[in-house]
């Protein structure tokens, strides 16, 4: 392999193992879980499988053998987005690397396929469909190949939440090229799945690793719905200009929720798949190169992000099912360092998807749907840790609880709920079970509203009961009564609340009731253990300055030239010396050339004026 940078003389490795490849080329001391079986046995060959969660470092797993081997690695992958930002990442580092896909013209695709036939480079990303064109199956012919790597491998499998038709063919890469060791990559495939995936791919004898997919540094936090645009504005202020997205389950929401921010004056953009392919790819830019903090998606904005500095996840909606939820959520700390998932919940969204789902014209697939949608309500109605439901979920079974999630950090309190149930309970029954959730509260809050008076309820026994608490506490409450089943929202009816029959013997106070004291404010947040505990936030704002404009300057996105995880670790070590930076995580030989002397000059001022303003 060859290691060249433009401004200084290339830095040659004669025939280097992968270790010194991780340190040199990437920058990193030691490898993660997982990583050094892998890239040893593809190294020796083997036909291998790898189930590693987003941000678990998969891509060094074929991208290091791909460089120890002879040849040319072929990655296969879906979007051109990603094979673009792979790339970017790849030359970052001063490893040779290409893509061919539609986005080129005739002539840089004619210049790339010579310098690929004089084995210039040790990657090239392709398109599925592209690889099993004849003309490029001639091409490979003429070529050596080091390795074939299937990215999102999961897109083989009919079983699959994101089955492709052009990945169908790959099994017969195997068929081809017996000899030549093929790697399949995904984040996220159940048990059937993955032996779908070794089926379909023709792996022969495959090592398989499975990682976990618990993913740390991510807080799962569930608040209660009230009003959800103030609830975010509330959430996203406090997030400091972090990059985050926020999931919304309709365009009109999108929009809606959109323009609220950016009247809110919150930098933010709207994306989903009713705007023209200009604007989302407009809005996908300026998201990743740092321009923008927010953007407010359908699920429609996704699998092409690679970005790796996403440090916040909101669902404005709940999801229909874990598997969607957690495929979102990880998109949130992909560089490792700490980053939040919050969604919102509320009982009466809930009640509205399980309406959807049965009113869908296939049963049989409507069952499976109402599973999964149980399933995640289950999650969001948990009082137990959130990671424990999460990985369960996932046949991942852990006994611990995992201190970092909002029912761990702030443990539900139970209290004896009677009085308070029976509040509601008897106010619901007084309005003739025919008012909706807020209409409930401002009865019992005692509004002077005029719909009020018009009714004549302001004379109602319950009217005012409730004055002493918030709109959002009694919010709560209903929501925890829906969820035992106390009351239930009648759809049919303007959402208007019915008793169950399990209501009656609460009304008559002849059973007990525990409810959670509800969780209202965003709490400020203890630290965990994943962003280095001591480092200096003024520093790292402005190393994260220097990033963008070193971006701007270089036209890539400011993740490529450092992650955060990176300028964190710089911010905690404050390197003054070039083999103080090379010590940094993430800072390896290219870099450091390209970007080292900007960042150390940097951190030299600004001790400098540390000492003088001391
Ligand atoms: P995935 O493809 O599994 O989502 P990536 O390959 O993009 O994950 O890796 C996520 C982040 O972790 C990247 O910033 C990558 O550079 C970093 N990373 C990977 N391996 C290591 C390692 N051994 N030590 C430190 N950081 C690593
Ligand atoms: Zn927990």
């Amino acid at each position: 392999m060859t290691i060249t940078s433009p401004q200084t003389e290339p830095a040659q490795l004669c025939d280097p193992d992968a270790q010194t490849i991780l340190e040199r080329v990437f920058g990193y001391a030691t490898f993660r879980t997982g990583q050094q079986a892998v890239i040893d046995k593809i190294i020796d060959g083997q036909d291998t499988l790898v189930l590693l969660p987003t941000g678990g470092g998969k891509s060094l797993c074929y991208q290091i053998p791909a460089m120890v081997r002879p040849g040319t690695g072929i990655v296969v992958s879906p979007l051109i987005s990603l094979m673009q930002d792979q790339v970017e990442q790849l030359h970052a580092l001063g490893v040779k690397a290409a893509y061919l896909n539609s986005s080129l013209d005739h002539e840089m695709q004619q210049r790339i396929q010579t310098a690929l036939l004089n084995n210039e480079y040790d990657l090239l990303y392709v398109s599925p469909e592209r690889l099993l064109q004849p003309y490029f199956q001639n091409l490979l012919q003429q070529l050596e190949v080091s390795l074939f790597a299937v990215d999102e491998a999961h897109c083989v499998s009919h079983w699959g939440h994101d089955f492709r038709m052009d990945y169908r063919l790959l099994g017969r890469l195997k068929n081809r090229y017996p000899d030549i060791p093929v790697v399949g990559l995904t984040a996220t495939a159940d048990a059937a799945t993955q032996a779908d995936i070794l089926v379909q791919l023709n792996l022969k004898s495959p090592f398989v690793f499975k990682g976990s997919f618990d993913r740390p540094n991510i807080r799962y936090r569930v608040m209660s719905k009230y009003k959800g645009f103030e609830q975010v504005l509330e959430y996203v202020k406090q997030q400091d200009g972090n990059s985050g997205i926020i999931y919304c389950n309709s365009r009109a929401k999108v929009d809606d929720l959109y323009a609220k921010l950016h009247r809110a004056g919150i930098s933010s953009a709207a994306y989903h798949a009713g705007m023209d392919a200009d604007e989302r790819e407009y809005v996908q830019r300026r998201f990743l190169n740092d321009q923008v903090d927010i953007v407010v998606a359908t699920v429609a904005f996704g699998m092409g992000i690679n970005k790796s500095n996403v440090r916040f996840v909101v669902h404005h909606d709940v999801p229909r099912s874990i598997e969607s939820y957690y495929q979102e959520t990880g998109r949130a700390g992909r560089d490792g360092l700490d980053a939040e998932a919050l969604l919102l919940f509320d009982e009466k969204d809930a009640a509205r998807v399980k309406q959807w789902i049965e009113q869908g014209d296939k049963p049989e697939r409507n069952q499976v749907e109402i599973q999964k949608f149980a399933a995640m309500e289950a999650f969001a109605e948990a009082q137990t840790c959130r990671r424990q439901v999460l990985l369960n979920y996932f046949s991942q079974f852990s006994d611990e609880a995992c201190g970092n999630c909002d029912i761990c950090l702030d443990p539900p309190k139970l209290i004896d709920g009677l009085v308070i149930s029976q509040k509601v309970l008897s106010c619901i029954l007084r309005l003739e079970q025919q008012a909706a959730t807020q209409y409930v509260i401002d009865v019992l809050k005692g509004k002077q509203l005029r719909r009020i008076n018009e009714n004549g309820h302001q004379d109602l026994s319950v009217y005012g009961i409730g004055k002493d608490e918030s709109d959002s506490y009694w919010h709560n409450i209903m929501n925890q009564l829906i969820h035992q089943g106390l009351v239930r929202v009648d759809l049919t009816a303007g959402a208007a609340l019915r008793l169950t029959e399990a209501a009656r013997p609460v009304l008559k106070g002849d059973v007990a009731v525990k409810l959670a004291v509800p969780r209202l404010t965003f709490k400020a947040d203890k630290k965990s253990k994943n962003t280095p505990a001591i480092y200096d936030k003024a520093l790292f704002k402005r190393l994260k300055h220097l990033r963008k404009s070193l971006a701007q300057d270089h036209g890539v996105p400011p993740y490529v030239i450092f992650s955060d995880a990176t300028l964190a670790d710089m911010a905690a070590k404050t390197p003054t010396t070039r083999n103080d930076m090379l010590d940094v995580s993430g800072v390896g030989r290219t870099k450091m050339e390209r970007y080292g002397q900007a960042f150390l000059q940097l951190i030299l001022d600004y001790l400098d004026s540390a000492v003088n303003n001391a």
